[in-house]
């Protein structure tokens, strides 16, 4: 059983998330410079499978980084959300502190290590994918 953070640590584990929500912001908004997402999905519905296969491709990479990024924005987010509840750094399913080793490789986790390996043999399903 781990301690609860203390205040510097998790001043630090704030920073940490700021960040990485200011990295993804603007990497969002480069990926949709001057086209929305409908338009880029449209986009790739009419180029499928057509001469412009490779161009297509490219840019389904592109809507999947978005995508990628607009989830993992949402998990800083609720991660920031939670250190202002003064809810963060506990594990969402059994209530144990989340090691402060743990937090810092993976800031807007909400699981400990013991309940996301049990999720992943029973299930298969990972809800936080990033470790
Ligand atoms: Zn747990």
């Amino acid at each position: 059983m781990s301690k609860p953070l203390t205040a510097a640590q998790l001043q630090e584990l704030k920073t940490l998330l700021e960040q990485r929500k200011a990295e993804i912001e603007g990497r969002l908004h480069e990926v949709r410079d001057g086209q929305t997402r409908a338009e880029h999905a449209r986009e790739i519905i009419q180029t499928r499978g057509s001469v412009e296969r490779q161009h297509s491709s490219d840019r389904e990479v592109d809507l999947a980084l978005s995508d990628r990024g607009e989830v993992e924005l949402t998990r800083v987010e609720a991660a920031l959300a939670r250190i202002e509840a003064g809810a963060y750094g506990q594990c969402d399913e059994c209530g144990c502190h989340i090691p402060f080793e743990r937090l810092k490789l993976e800031p807007p986790t909400q699981h400990c290590v013991a309940c996301k390996s049990r999720w992943e043999k029973n299930a298969g399903v990972v809800p936080d994918s990033n470790m």
